[in-house]
């Protein structure tokens, strides 16, 4: 049976689903993590339970190699898939890459001049593409990039204030987590048409974390820009920063690039603030005054962001929450939301803690949600089209 492969490869670890190719059926998603160091793979198959294997650290020493794992396992799950489409979530996709591209040679290299953008992501988005071209020569191989549902930003919103020759070479503010979004808003419209038609703000708060202001349906503005690093603190990555802290860290302090690039992305953020973790929940048990500080900048970088975003929304409809600590911390959800009164938004607190999908209060004039985003359903369902594309367009030929 016809099946569609989507690929998501990280710094450390490979995130993977199967899609029966017409229905969009989920089979299988996992993820193998501590690729070269600890690898660990974990599946979930359809109305089965979950697998957790723990890999031979020497056999998965690459991304190749956790492919290679990946495939055993789909090959001893379902050896009848024929994969006809890989979709790979790719982090970066330029100012030119305004939405999902079959992958052939010339995108490959106008994708590898993107890595000084995402040095963290994309070479090892890249690197997935290439090992799946080798797995699967006959597939279709579709780029679906963070950065294409902010394509249309306003130019205010796309721009810094740099000379002019900086933009035209591609020094913008791109925004991220474009999949999610994309996902979050089509489920919206479902949920809530209405207020998928306004002003909407959707928080994508995981590891990596983000927010994007939508009008329409589109996206107007993101609190990331040029690269991931921008806006909310996150897990490990700084958020927000004056730019003279990198010239002073430089200047005075004698860091290298790489031992900035090392500061920024891995040592900042939670984890950073909190000197213990940059995971939410180990913060929340923790319970440290530095964990409560790190919890603190977090929700106070949220509440102004939201702040920001209603000022060029001139308003607010829906606010949306997704991703790891968006969808399961409910008490950073309430802490958020508090004190919004004068916007019109108010939570169900039961409501809240219970995690349903509607969380704001009977009289709240904004409505609040929880969408539980799926990235790898939103890459699916472009591989599919394109791969559609593709044998509409050689049947022309
Ligand atoms: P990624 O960006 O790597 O996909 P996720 O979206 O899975 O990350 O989010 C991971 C974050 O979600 C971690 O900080 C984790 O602690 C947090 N998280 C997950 N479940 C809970 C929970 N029940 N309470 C608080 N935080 C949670």
């Amino acid at each position: 049976m016809p099946h569609i492969l989507t690929l998501n490869a990280g710094s450390s670890s490979i995130k993977f689903a199967l899609f029966e190719a017409g229905s969009l059926n989920e089979r299988v998603r996992g993820q193998i993590e501590a690729i070269g160091t600890k690898p660990h793979l974990s599946a979930r198959i359809a109305n089965a339970e979950k697998t957790e294997t723990d890999l031979d650290a020497a056999e998965v020493s690459d991304h190749a190699a956790a492919l290679a794992a990946i495939l055993a396992l789909m090959e001893d799950r379902f050896s009848g898939a024929d994969v006809k489409a890989v979709g790979h979530r790719i982090v970066h996709g330029g100012p030119d890459y305004g939405s999902p591209v079959i992958i052939d040679e010339d995108c490959l290299a106008n994708l590898e001049k993107l890595i000084p953008l995402a040095p963290l992501h994309q070479p090892h988005n890249l690197s997935g593409v290439r090992a799946a071209q080798a797995a699967f020569p006959d597939a279709t191989q579709v780029a679906c990039f963070d950065t294409a549902f902010h394509r249309q930003h306003p130019w205010v919103n796309d721009t810094y204030a740099l000379p002019l020759e900086l933009y035209e070479e591609g020094i913008r503010r791109y925004g991220f987590h474009g999949l999610s979004y994309e996902y979050v808003t089509r489920a919206l419209r479902q949920l809530a048409p209405m207020h998928a038609a306004g002003r909407v703000v959707v928080s994508h708060l995981g590891n990596g974390a983000s927010m994007c202001a939508i009008q329409g349906g589109q996206s107007v503005g993101s609190t990331m820009g040029f690269t991931a690093l921008d806006g909310l603190p996150m897990g490990t990555r700084c958020g927000q920063l004056d730019p003279g802290v990198v010239l002073y860290l430089m200047a005075e302090k004698g860091l290298t690039a790489a031992e900035i690039e090392n500061l920024l992305y891995k040592q900042s953020g939670l984890k950073g603030l909190s000197g213990l973790s940059n995971d939410m929940r180990a913060l929340e048990e923790a319970g440290t005054i530095e964990a409560r500080r790190a919890i603190d900048y977090f929700v106070y970088r949220i509440r102004r962001e939201l702040g920001a975003m209603v000022a060029i929304l001139s308003g607010l409809d829906a606010l949306v929450f997704c991703g790891g600590i968006g969808e399961n911390a409910w008490r950073i959800r309430e802490r958020v939301c508090q004190d919004f009164g004068w916007l019109g938004l108010e939570l169900d607190e039961s409501q809240n803690r219970a995690g349903e999908t509607i969380i704001s209060s009977q009289r709240s004039r904004v409505r609040v949600f929880i969408i539980r985003t799926n990235e790898e359903l939103m890459i699916a369902s472009h591989a599919a089209e394109k791969a559609q594309e593709a044998i509409a367009s050689a049947a022309a030929a």
